[in-house]
């Protein structure tokens, strides 16, 4: 059996503390009980994929109560070629991303993708223009690069995944325009 991330560590924490102390009782079950697995898929990412594997890494590491994993097809990835990058989250932790090709030549694809993974993980935009909130998308401007999301959206995604409740309220819904349009004719920076 496949054990949750937290199941795991913890279990490898108490082995460990347990060994020291001359036991070999091992009992991690209670811990793993908020962990919810997201899986996504990549087979339809193209140049994309390793971005959405690097975007799982980051909300993994940055959340307790999810594990993002390549387990199936909660979560599709895909990529065209203009239109926009965009989220369509028809329930928390399920649905699609989409990355502009294009789009991505001009944001940081990483940004991009785990922006748009945060819609699914249940966040809304944010477009306030700080690089610091991963949810501010393409209003705190291309130079911005930072795929990371603010402790405050991280603790959002777990407080969402946490409960029953959060997870049932959380409705469908797509995200659009989070990032301007590529540049065309010099019209945009
Ligand atoms: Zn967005």
């Amino acid at each position: 059996m496949r054990l949750p991330k937290v199941t795991r560590f913890l279990a490898t924490v108490a082995t460990a503390a347990l060994a020291a102390l001359g036991t070999v009782t091992v009992d991690a079950a209670p811990a793993s009980a908020a962990v919810r697995n997201v899986c996504y898929n990549t087979s339809q990412a193209g140049p994309f994929a390793s971005y959405a594997v690097q975007a799982a890494s980051i909300w993994n590491n940055r959340t307790n109560n999810i594990n993002m994993a390549q387990c199936g097809s909660n979560l599709m990835i895909y990529y065209t070629y203009g239109g926009g990058s965009y989220a369509q989250r028809t329930s928390l932790g399920n649905g699609r991303v989409v990355i502009d090709y294009y789009q991505a030549q001009q944001y940081s694809p990483l940004r991009i993708m785990t922006h748009e993974i945060g819609h699914i993980l249940g966040l809304p935009d944010n477009y306030n223009g700080n690089c610091a909130i991963l949810m501010s998308g393409g209003s705190a401007g291309a130079s911005c690069t930072n795929p990371y999301p603010s402790t405050a959206e991280a603790a959002r995604v777990d407080q969402l995944f946490g409960f029953a409740a959060a997870r049932s309220a959380t409705t469908p819904q797509v995200f659009t325009g989070s990032w301007p349009a590529p540049a065309t004719a010099g019209a945009q920076r």
